[in-house]
């Protein structure tokens, strides 16, 4: 394209149209490539992050929404890097065909498992951690022996532009391409037969992405958020407690998909739990975050009138504003904020929060957090503080959800060993590790018969008493 002159849908839609043509005519190629071909090419990636454009993603970091360089680096590049150096280690593993046994009934054949690539495979990414989740979910792809369109987020338009950049510098668009742009340009991707999308993003969004992908048959890996639940108990050590949630819940200024949403706390130990919530903001952030540059913001207008509704809605509501409520349209900055004395219906408990709010209330049997759980949507996390293995059975065995974290907070994520998703409104399907790799894969079955006589031949008509026989004694001892 030339690039003076403005994009144009129509312009982007033939880029598409042209780069799916190219991929698909390309995907046998790239589905052959060897492990160490494949490892290849997440080298290229590994370096491009952590030598050439990583003071490139680190501004971009600041530039989008004043992410502090630490922050990029724990969580942008180093979990990238980590799935990059996972991926490569375990590749041979996992490319191998898995012989399986087969039944006796069936002597004369052999059986394995081929993990062919799905082909040609869509990625949508997310902008509140733009480069993690946009390049993890391309390693698996390309682990898989996939070619890749990536869609990164418009709402960070530094980040987006520079996944674009080291995406075309890296890789031959025939294999891995980045179309850049919002709802438009990403309605038109949705348009291709695709053999696999996966996407990252709002559940309201998944279900524009599965329709879209239902009239294609395409197979969909849905990673989408809400809230999600914590519990602290009277057991708990509630200045630890207090002290992660409060990390986890202004990490990214709290837009993250497995933030800590809203507590329950126990009656006796609320007004400790509050306590060492300041405090543990205080030892992060000072008295006053606005000042302090670990702090990092809003990512746009949208989303600070999103969420200054939500406090408006809690004001309105006579909610107790435990700590923090300042906010600063200037400058789309939002206090860490805890309220209290809130019920079902107001806005904080209704949708998720995704910023630096936690609504909190108490409890005095298990059973109250845990009931509430059961009647909302699945969760994506769900974090229990405890020191009681009882209560902490309870929990997870009475309520579902994508994963559970005893004692900690957002920590699930970044374990390659674990598979990382939700369940029903919080997603489809897995990511992560090999499990990034199976969701970028057919398990193809793969039957060999090898043996010179045809024991199936005993099965073929025309059927008679002695057959009916034969099949009766198989059915008893061989099925
Ligand atoms: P979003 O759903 O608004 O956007 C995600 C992507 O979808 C973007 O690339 C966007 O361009 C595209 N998109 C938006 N509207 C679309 C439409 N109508 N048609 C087609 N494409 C569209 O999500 P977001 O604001 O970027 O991220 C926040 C949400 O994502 C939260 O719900 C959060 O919990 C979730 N999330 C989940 C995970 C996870 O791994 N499960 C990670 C990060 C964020």
């Amino acid at each position: 394209m030339d690039k003076s002159a403005p994009v144009t849908l129509e312009m982007v839609t033939s880029e598409i149209d042209r780069i799916f043509e190219l991929q698909q005519q390309n995907q046998y190629k790239v589905g052959n490539t060897t492990v160490k071909e494949r490892r290849a090419k997440l080298k290229k990636l590994e370096k491009a992050l952590m030598e050439t454009y990583k003071a490139d993603i680190i501004q971009a970091g600041y530039d989008d929404f004043r992410k502090h360089e630490a922050e990029v680096m724990l969580t942008e590049i180093f979990p990238a890097i980590t799935a990059i150096r996972h991926t490569s280690k375990n590749l041979g593993k996992w490319m191998r065909d898995e012989k399986v046994a087969t039944p006796m009934a069936m002597f004369g054949f052999s059986s394995k498992i081929k993990y062919e690539p799905k082909g040609v495979v869509l990625i949508i990414s997310p902008w509140n951690f733009a480069f993690n989740l946009s390049f993890i979910p391309l390693v698996a792809a390309i682990a898989a022996g996939n070619t890749v369109i990536l869609k990164p987020s418009e709402n960070t338009p530094n980040s987006a532009r520079l996944i674009a950049k080291i995406i075309n510098d890296l890789y031959d668009e025939s294999e891995v391409a980045a179309i850049q742009g919002g709802v438009p340009e990403t309605t038109e991707l949705l348009k291709k037969p695709f053999n696999h999308i996966f996407f990252t993003g709002a559940p309201s969004i998944g279900k524009v992405v599965m329709k879209a992908a239902a009239e294609h048959l395409t197979s969909v890996s849905l990673e989408l958020g809400g809230k999600s639940p914590t519990i602290v108990d009277e057991t708990a050590d509630v200045a630890a407690a207090a002290e992660r949630i409060a990390w986890a819940k202004s990490m990214n200024n709290g837009q993250i998909c497995i933030a800590p949403d809203y507590v329950y706390v126990h009656e006796s130990v609320k007004e400790k739990f509050v306590t060492e919530y300041k405090k543990a903001i205080t030892a992060m952030y000072g008295d006053n975050p606005k000042e302090n540059d670990s702090y990092n913001r809003i990512v746009n207008d949208r989303h600070f009138r999103r969420l200054s509704s939500y406090m408006e809605d809690a004001v309105e509501r006579n909610a107790k504003i435990e700590m923090g409520g300042q906010m600063d349209e200037k400058e789309n900055y939002v206090a860490p904020t805890v309220v209290s004395n809130l019920g079902d219906d107001a806005l904080l408990w209704r949708e998720e929060i995704f910023g630096p709010i936690l609504p909190i209330r108490t409890f005095t049997d298990i059973k109250e957090p845990v009931g509430y759980i059961q009647k909302g949507e699945k969760p994506l996390g769900l974090y229990v503080y405890s020191k009681n293995q009882q209560n902490i059975d309870y929990v997870n065995n009475n309520t579902r959800s994508g994963a559970i974290v005893v004692n900690y907070s957002a920590t699930q994520y970044s374990n390659p060993n674990l598979p990382f998703g939700g369940s029903n409104n919080s997603g489809i399907g897995k990511g992560n590790g090999i499990f990034g790799f199976k969701a970028f894969s057919n398990a193809k079955g793969v039957q060999n018969h090898w043996a010179p006589i045809d024991g199936m031949k005993g099965f073929y008509p025309p059927y008679n008493k002695d057959k009916v026989g034969l099949i009766e004694k198989v059915v008893k001892w061989f099925a």
